[in-house]
């Protein structure tokens, strides 16, 4: 039996963890920070194919759609839901055109009238004249999501910092860490951002953007907001406990800033549009989090082999959505089950 090494306990590396040791393979987690990640702990977590950047990239997080179904099925009791996301990021001829061009991809889109809006969003201030209704979009706890998927992996969890993959004759070894050389005929890099300084040695470029991402919650509020709700200004949803969580970035999925401005003004410009979104409502700051999105240089994911035998990458970002997908899939193509053409645009080896 192979001995695996995932490096990575965030969602990515969890959820290799799952797909490999569901077949019978023998997993060892090392991660700096074995709690559930690190970018997956401070996720807005939304589940969508509604942001994506060309149609194999579509397809891919569509698919991821339905492997969140497949892992909610086989793990009761995460807390992955289905509110479906209320869209007018765009208006005008925008939103027409994001309607054809999802609806001609095999999306579900509904369009929504004011009247419509209202009845389902009736504490919503101000109300746009239509917008899009997304019905098979969710909202998972990437970190929450990661644990439970490394406690059913039945995987051992290391906790320290691997500082290089070992590799003889073009063959992975192992991985050296500050805790000492660890011995493995696989390893699979699922670090997020920490994963360009470990392939740098070996030859293998992974150009990053640096995309530092904030995560606002509020205090408990009544029920205010069913869906997602995706306005020009600002993303939002509501938790079961009532909290608000919101990006402090609009449209944050694309978000292009390389810096998040001062912490203060950040917090109350954003707290400002949740009380225009819900006037009346006593929203104040509660908490917040703050990380790196493991964005690629081109956006999209880079799944597959690596530069040496035995080596594998998986990083991405929108990995709240794309994590489970990508496990199965390059599960099965490190099994030997075959490689799926949903893969074949984001091999690493583009960066060459
Ligand atoms: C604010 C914000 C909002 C987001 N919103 C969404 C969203 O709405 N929808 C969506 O789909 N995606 C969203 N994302 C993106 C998504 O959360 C990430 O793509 C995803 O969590 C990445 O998971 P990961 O496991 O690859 O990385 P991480 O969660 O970052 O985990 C990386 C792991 O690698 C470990 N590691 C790194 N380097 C080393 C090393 N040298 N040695 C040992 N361990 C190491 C870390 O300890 C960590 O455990 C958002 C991200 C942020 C930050």
């Amino acid at each position: 039996m192979a001995q695996t090494l995932i490096i990575g306990a965030g969602v990515s590396g969890a959820a290799l963890a799952w797909q490999l040791s569901r077949r019978g393979e023998g997993v060892t987690i090392v991660s700096t920070h074995p709690e559930g990640g690190l970018a997956s702990a401070a996720s807005f977590g939304w589940l969508n194919a509604s942001f994506y950047l060309s149609v194999p990239h579509f397809r891919l997080r569509h698919e991821g759609l339905a492997a969140h179904r497949r892992l909610a099925h086989a793990l009761p009791g995460l807390a992955t839901h289905w509110p479906g996301c209320l869209w007018y990021e765009a208006t005008g001829t925008a939103l027409d055109e994001t309607a054809a061009d999802l609806s001609g991809l095999g999306y579900l889109v509904e369009r929504l009238t004011q009247a419509q809006i209202t009845q389902r969003m009736p504490a919503l201030g101000p109300i746009p004249d239509t917008a899009l209704f997304f019905p098979e979009e969710g909202v998972a706890d990437p970190a929450q999501l990661a644990r439970a998927l490394i406690m059913g992996s039945g995987a051992q969890v290391v906790r320290a910092r691997v500082l290089a993959v070992t590799h003889d004759t073009g063959k992975v070894t192992g991985i050296l860490t500050d805790l000492g050389p660890m011995v493995a005929d696989r390893v699979i890099l699922a670090a997020g951002t920490g994963t360009p300084e470990l392939l740098a040695p070996l030859g293998q470029p992974l150009p990053m953007l640096k995309r530092p991402g904030l995560m606002l919650a509020t205090n408990p509020l009544p029920p205010i907001c069913p869906v997602i709700l995706a306005t020009p200004e600002q993303e939002v949803r509501q938790d079961a406990a009532g909290r608000l969580h919101a990006p402090a970035s609009a449209g944050h999925q694309g978000d292009h800033a390389e810096t998040l401005g001062s912490f203060p003004v950040v917090i109350n410009a954003t707290l400002t549009r949740l009380r225009k979104l819900f006037p009346g409502q006593e929203i104040r700051f509660a908490r917040h989090a703050m990380a790196l999105r493991p964005v690629p240089s081109d956006g999209l994911p880079v799944v597959g082999r690596g530069p040496v035998e035995g080596l594998w990458i998986a990083v991405m970002h929108s990995g709240a959505t794309l994590a489970p997908v990508v496990a199965e899939l390059l599960a099965a193509d490190i099994a030997g089950e075959g490689e799926s053409p949903l893969l074949a645009d984001f091999r690493p080896e583009r960066f060459q």
